[in-house]
C-alpha cells in the first residue's frame, strides 16, 4: 500500500469511512501525496497519454476554433486565453503556434493556466517558453483575472471528485470507502439514504453526480455569460445522462483497482456532458453541442492540415495514424468517445465545429 493509502486508513480508523469524492479529492490532490501533486504522469513512460500528447493537430485545431470565434466576437483587444489543467502544456503550445497568423491574436492575449501541481507548474512554463509564450498560473478558477475569456480544459473535468450513490430497498445510499476486517480500504454504503434523491432505478444502480465539476462548471458559465468569450470543453463521456459505475484506476497505462494504492494511480470517471449544460444554461450561457471529438475535428479542417504535414513531415504514416486516432467513429474509438462542449454568451458567435446549438 502507498504512503497515501496508509494514512487514508489511519484516518479511517480515527474519523470514520470518507465519501468517494473524498477519497478521490485525497488520492488526486493531497497537497503531499495526491496523484497530481508529486508527479508527471503523462507519456509513454508515464501513466497514460492524452490527445494533445499524441498529435500536434489536435491543439491547432483548438487554436484555430478558438481565434476564428475570438475574431467573430469582435477581436477585443485585451482577453485572457486560459487552459485548465494543462498537463505537460503541449495543448497551450500548440495552440500559441497555431495562431501566431491570426493578426492581433497574440498582442491581446494573457495566457492564464489553472493548476495544482507545482512539478506540472513548472513543465508548463517550460513547454510555453520553447514557442515564445509567457504564462501566468493560477491555483483555481475564480482567480482568473477579469475580462472576456477564450479557454480550454481538457480532460479536466474526469479528474474532478464526484460523488456516488447505489440504490438498494431503501432508497439511494452514498458510497464511502471505509475498511473491512483485515483492515483494507474497502467500498461500503452510508447507514441512511440521501432523501433528495428519489429517482426510480433497479437496485444495485449507481448514480454519479459530478460535484465539482458542476461548481466548476457554474462559476466557468456566470462568468462567460457576463463577460463574453468561449469555453471548450473535450472530455470522455456521455451527452446523455445515465447511471452506472464509471470511475477508474490506471496506472502504467492498465487499469487498476480503484482503492489500489492512492496517490500512485489515476483516477478518473466519465463526464456527464448533459448535466454540465444544464447548469451553463441555468447560469445563462449558450451551449454548443456536444459534438463528438472526431466530427468537431473534421469539421474543423483536421484532414486538410494531415495532408500538409504528410508533405513536410518524415515520418507521413504517424501523421496518418494519429489522425486515424483522434477522428476513430468506432464505437470504443476516441474520435466517438471523446466529446466537445461549447460554451458561449448568448447571443454570440457559434463555435465553428459545434454548430448545432442544443
Ligand atoms: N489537459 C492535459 C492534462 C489532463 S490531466 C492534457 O490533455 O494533456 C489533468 C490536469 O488537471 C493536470 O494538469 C492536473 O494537475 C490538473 N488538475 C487536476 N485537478 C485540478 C484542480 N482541482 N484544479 C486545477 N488543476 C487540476
Amino acid at each position: 500500500m502507498s504512503t497515501l493509502g496508509d494514512l487514508l486508513k489511519a484516518d479511517i480508523a480515527l474519523h470514520g469511512p470518507l465519501s468517494v469524492e473524498d477519497y478521490m479529492a485525497r488520492a488526486l490532490g493531497d497537497p503531499v501525496h495526491g496523484y497530481y501533486i508529486k508527479q508527471d504522469p503523462f507519456g509513454a513512460s508515464g501513466d497514460f497519454t492524452t490527445v494533445p500528447e499524441i498529435s500536434q493537430m489536435f491543439g491547432e485545431m483548438i487554436g484555430l476554433c478558438l481565434a476564428d470565434h475570438w475574431m467573430r466576437a469582435g477581436a477585443p483587444k485585451a482577453f485572457v486565453l486560459c487552459e485548465c489543467g494543462p498537463g505537460r502544456g503541449t495543448l497551450m503550445a500548440d495552440i500559441w503556434r497555431a495562431t501566431k497568423i491570426v493578426p492581433g491574436f497574440h498582442e491581446a492575449a494573457r495566457i492564464v493556466l489553472v493548476e495544482t501541481s507545482p512539478v506540472l507548474r513548472s513543465q508548463q512554463l517550460e513547454t510555453l517558453g520553447k514557442v515564445g509564450a509567457r504564462a501566468w498560473h493560477v491555483g483555481a478558477f475564480a482567480d482568473v483575472p477579469d475580462g472576456p475569456l477564450w479557454l480550454v480544459a481538457n480532460e479536466f473535468f474526469d479528474a474532478l471528485p464526484l460523488r456516488q450513490f447505489v440504490k438498494t430497498e431503501t432508497g439511494w445510499h452514498a458510497r464511502l470507502v471505509g475498511l473491512d476486517e483485515t483492515g483494507a480500504l474497502a467500498f461500503g454504503l452510508a447507514p441512511d439514504p440521501d432523501p433528495a434523491l428519489t429517482q426510480d432505478a433497479p437496485l444495485g444502480s449507481v448514480l454519479e453526480i459530478m460535484t465539482a465539476g458542476l461548481v466548476f462548471m457554474q462559476a466557468l458559465a456566470q462568468r462567460i455569460a457576463s463577460q463574453g468569450g468561449l469555453a471548450l470543453l473535450i472530455d470522455y463521456g456521455h451527452s446523455e445522462s445515465g447511471l452506472g459505475d464509471t470511475l477508474q484506476a490506471v496506472r502504467a497505462h492498465r487499469f487498476v483497482d480503484v482503492l489500489h494504492e492512492p496517490g500512485d494511480c489515476d483516477l478518473t470517471a466519465h463526464v456527464d456532458f448533459a448535466a454540465l449544460a444544464r447548469v451553463a444554461r441555468q447560469s445563462h450561457a449558450a451551449v454548443f453541442g456536444p459534438a463528438t471529438q472526431g466530427e468537431f475535428l473534421r469539421l474543423l479542417g483536421i484532414e486538410a492540415r494531415a495532408q500538409r504535414l504528410q508533405q513536410r513531415a518524415r515520418d507521413a504514416a504517424e501523421v496518418e495514424s494519429a489522425l486515424a486516432r483522434l477522428t476513430d467513429m468506432s464505437p470504443r474509438g476516441m474520435g466517438a468517445l471523446f466529446k466537445v462542449l461549447g460554451i458561449g454568451q448568448r447571443g454570440g458567435p457559434v463555435p465553428a465545429g459545434l454548430g448545432e446549438v442544443s
